[in-house]
């Protein structure tokens, strides 16, 4: 039988790790990107003479496909895992407080986490406990996270210095925007999973190696062609449009691209049977990049509380880099603004920053970060009514926040179905 031929629109993790799945299967694939950049929302380029990624990407022990994924691509000594949960939290005016999990069985091994938690006044600790225990049982469809929060006793102390910096980052929206279920998901699956589900992990190379390496396993790749339209024959996917008007004949596409773009190719993505597209709505992440003469912090990352910034990552020795979520407005500041307003606060959490120089800083924004995991959206699965056509993304229904590892589940789930010959989605 002729090798089979398949097209994947969109090179970030979601379209090649679904083409890195189809060519270990046989098939022959092509990839078409829009930029000039491979990897999509997690990539890197060069700022000043310096590569950096476009925002700080961390794991969690909990992301097995992800990790599977850049495993299975050979960069398994690349990931940083902890062996076991610990995070630094950072108050202006109080000693850094560390919390560590114990080497006992889960879920026991989080109770030194909730409970050492001493910035956090006992009951406040205890009210975490008891939300942890309650986001078992399902929450009405409704209800958004804020008022699952009001719902569980969680008092301010609680929400703001347990719940904002773990939860906040992990959805990239505030409590009130985020549907009760979806936050659920991620305190079940890190919280209440294994003894390594929670722990922290990060790639240790600029974010664009694992999407290059993912292109060179999969097939060629064609930067600066976008996608435009799909060729429909007989019935049946027969190829793609690109934007320059070219026509290529494909054997089945996954289209691996975000909501917005997948409306343009699509055109009526109803006739599909995909609904509720523009009901996504995205949020902004801003990363402030600042290298420091003399600064070198004795902790990887921390949590900053009462700040803008939720977490600093020391990238290398004096390179530190502020991850802001959920950035809103701050997206918008000039970038000499945001380098100040980081400096000023990591100077006033962290002491030993006092004595450093800044020598300089760089600001990466992306104003639709990730998708807001609202109430009553609905996230299609990779089914169309073409069997040879699928749709992949972190957005899709995954079960997972807008994060690499859904974009890894949504690549392989594509690429399942296409291998398979697809399933008719009748929903
Ligand atoms: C600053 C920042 C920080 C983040 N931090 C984390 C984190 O700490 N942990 C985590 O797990 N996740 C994090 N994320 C989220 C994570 O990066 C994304 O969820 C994931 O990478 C999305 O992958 P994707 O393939 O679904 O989509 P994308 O990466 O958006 O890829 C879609 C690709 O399709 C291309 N495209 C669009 N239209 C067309 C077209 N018409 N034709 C061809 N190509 C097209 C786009 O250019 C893009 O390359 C972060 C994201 C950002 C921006």
């Amino acid at each position: 039988m002729a090798t089979r031929r398949v097209a994947v629109a969109g090179a970030g993790l979601a379209g090649l790790s679904a083409a890195v799945a189809l060519r270990r299967a046989g098939w022959d694939v092509e990839i078409f990107e829009r930029r000039r950049l491979l990897g999509g929302k997690a990539t890197s380029y060069v700022v000043d003479g310096i590569e950096v990624d476009n925002g700080q990407h961390v794991f969690l022990g909990c992301c097995t496909e992800f990790i599977d994924f850049v495993t299975g691509l050979g960069l398994g000594d690349r990931l940083h895992l902890q062996d076991r949960f610990a995070a630094t939290l950072l108050k202006p005016g109080d000693p850094p407080l560390t919390l560590r999990a114990a080497t006992l069985p889960p879920p026991l091994h989080l109770l030194p986490v909730l409970l050492g938690h001493r910035y956090l006044p006992r009951r406040s600790r205890l009210e975490v406990v008891w939300a942890i225990l309650a986001a078992r049982r399902d929450a009405p469809p409704s209800e958004t996270f804020a008022d699952w929060l009001e719902r569980h006793h969680q008092g301010e102390l609680a929400r703001h210095w347990f719940w904002d910096p773990f939860l906040v980052p992990a959805l990239n929206a505030p409590a009130a925007e985020v549907a009760a279920n979806d936050a659920r998901f991620v305190i079940n699956t890190a919280f209440g999973g294994d003894r390594r589900a929670a722990c922290f992990g990060f790639v240790d190379v600029p974010l664009a190696r694992i999407a290059e390496t993912a292109a060179e396993r999969a097939g060629p790749v064609h930067l600066r062609a976008g996608v435009t339209g799909l060729i429909e024959r007989d019935g049946a996917i027969a190829g793609l449009r690109l934007a320059d008007g070219a026509e290529q004949d494909f054997d089945a596409v996954v289209l691996a691209v975000p909501p917005d773009a997948l409306v343009r190719i699509l055109g009526e993505p109803g006739r599909f049977r995909i609904v509720g597209l523009d009901r996504f709505k995205t949020a902004p992440i801003v990363d402030v990049h600042l290298w420091y003469v003399g600064g070198t912090l004795d902790f990887d990352f921390a949590a900053l509380l009462d700040s803008p910034i939720q977490w600093v990552f020391q990238k290398a020795p004096g390179y530190l880099c502020c991850s802001l979520s959920a950035a809103g407005e701050l997206t918008t500041r000039p970038e000499a603004e945001l380098i100040d307003l980081c400096h000023q606060e990591l100077t006033r959490a962290i002491p030993a920053l006092r004595s450093a120089r800044l020598e300089h800083g760089a600001a990466t924004r992306d104003p639709d970060a990730t998708f807001v995991p609202a109430v009553g959206l609905r996230r299609p699965g990779p089914a169309t009514t073409y069997p040879n056509l699928a749709i992949a993304g972190a957005w899709t229904n995954t079960g997972w926040p807008a994060t690499m590892e859904s974009a890894v589940r949504s690549g392989r789930a594509a690429a399942r179905l296409i291998m398979t010959g697809g399933t008719p989605h009748d929903a």
